[in-house]
């Protein structure tokens, strides 16, 4: 059973997801390599995956597990998450405010990043990014499709501090039924400017940003930078330099200049910071409401602070490490 309840006075919603124990050891317990579930050899422990990569001979082939026969040799796996946060067949039970609460109908999967298990991402090169970020693209083009989906949410939670219970690389992609609050306020932001001028705000600030002291790195079509109000130390976006609103749409030819960004960008988070805990996350437009539309772009967050009380209470963030200087040292490491 998860539902999703409302905050007595703002917008901010919570998604309960009613674990069976309240024991704290189990849920905070960290599965490492040797009872791993996304290593091979233990698919059977997750259960059939509903898409299976697997290349052959240099081209790729999507499959999918039968009960008792597993795909072997894969490349990404794609399965329904166990500790699902949403769940298709909820029932349809709502309440009113100030206990405002709705069902959390919706489908949790976990993209298997590799067979690799590893804690430094680093490992995973810019062929398998574009392995994963392909398929991602294809598990929220079909959750799209389905009902009661107002939004896919697309993200990685590695190590620990970021929220991960599983070391091995994966990446979450979960449909809401609720549009986030954080895409309805950039979709807000977006919205005078567009209308009234036809410009694009987030285009601006990119062309601002791409000759600032923030700026990490500049291909063809992307640009890394590290935010002006940084929250976390040694934060930094990767925005597509053309005006593009829809991870989902982004081309083949998008996608593979994407993944070398993303891999040469971890690699020198890596470099500069060590193996470190972080979060990664697409913020897109919500494919099914043409009037919230964003410039579509990527946040990484690593946890090397832990939020304070200010932060937690108030929604007021403190960091130690100007965006600026974060920046210098990160495009010192990457990859030219
Ligand atoms: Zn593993
Ligand atoms: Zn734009």
């Amino acid at each position: 059973m998860s539902n999703v309840r409302k905050d007595y006075f703002s917008e901010d919603f919570v998604l309960f997801t009613n674990e069976k124990s309240t024991k704290i050891s189990n849920l905070k317990k960290l599965v490492n390599k040797k009872d791993c579930p996304y290593c091979p050899g233990n698919e059977h422990i997750t259960g059939p995956a509903d898409l299976v990569l697997i290349s052959k001979e240099g081209t790729l082939a999507k499959l999918a597990d039968e009960p008792e026969d597993y795909v072997k040799d894969w490349t990404v796996r794609v399965i329904l998450n166990k500790d699902a946060i949403v769940n298709p067949d909820e029932e349809k039970i709502f309440t009113d405010y100030p206990q405002y609460s709705e069902p959390a109908i919706g489908y949790h999967y976990v993209v298997i990043m590799s067979q690799k298990h590893t804690v430094n991402v680093s490992e995973i090169d810019s062929e398998q990014w574009t392995n994963i970020l392909t398929t991602v693209q294809d598990k929220a083009r079909w959750l799209y499709a389905q009902k009661h989906v107002s939004y896919v949410a697309m993200y990685m939670n590695h190590g620990l501090k970021a929220g991960s219970k599983v070391e091995h690389p994966h990446l979450e992609v979960v449909s809401l039924p609720t549009v986030p609050p954080v895409i309805e306020s950039e979709a807000k932001f977006m919205k005078k400017p567009m209308r009234e001028k036809g410009i694009c705000p987030m285009c601006d600030i990119i062309k601002e940003e791409e000759s600032s002291k923030r700026i990490i790195k500049k291909t063809n079509s992307f640009l890394i930078f590290a935010p002006w109000a940084s929250k976390h130390p040694f934060e930094y976006w990767i925005f597509p330099r053309q005006h593009e609103v829809s991870f989902v749409k982004s081309t083949q030819k998008g996608i593979s200049e994407l993944s070398e960004i993303i891999h040469s960008s971890l690699e020198s988070l890596i470099k500069t910071l060590g193996v470190v805990s972080f979060n990664l996350i697409i913020h897109s437009s919500p494919e099914k409401k043409t009037s919230k539309q964003i410039h579509w772009h990527i946040e990484i967050y690593p946890r090397i602070e832990t939020k304070t009380g200010l932060e937690m209470s108030s929604n007021i963030y403190t960091n130690k490490i100007l965006p600026e200087n974060a920046a210098k040292e990160l495009a010192k490491n990457i990859k030219k």
